[in-house]
């Protein structure tokens, strides 16, 4: 089980999508979830909103150690509706 640093629910890992601070030091997502070094977690489902949430309360870098500088709200964003647009099921 790992938390999300958003919504701060306890989920099952496949439920969660990690973050992480980069070799370049920007913080990305990390689909696979090989990349080595510290790492964060969000919500799959509800990735946006955990995001939002994360970044005001600032818990997304605490838990990365990296200063707020480093995290592109953006991009991040638009990585994770990439990935919820990938994985939404097709309608019956
Ligand atoms: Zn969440």
């Amino acid at each position: 089980m790992r938390t999300c640093v958003g919504c701060r629910r306890r989920r099952p890992r496949p439920e969660l999508v990690r973050l992480v601070a980069g070799a370049s030091g920007a913080v990305i997502l990390d689909i696979p979830a090989r990349a080595p070094g510290r790492g964060a977690y969000l919500c799959r489902d509800s990735g946006m909103d955990c995001l939002r949430v994360a970044l005001r309360r600032r818990s997304l870098s605490r838990s990365l150690r990296v200063g707020e500088n480093v995290i592109d709200p953006e991009t991040l964003g638009h990585q994770l509706s990439e990935l919820a647009e990938e994985e939404s099921p097709s309608p019956p």
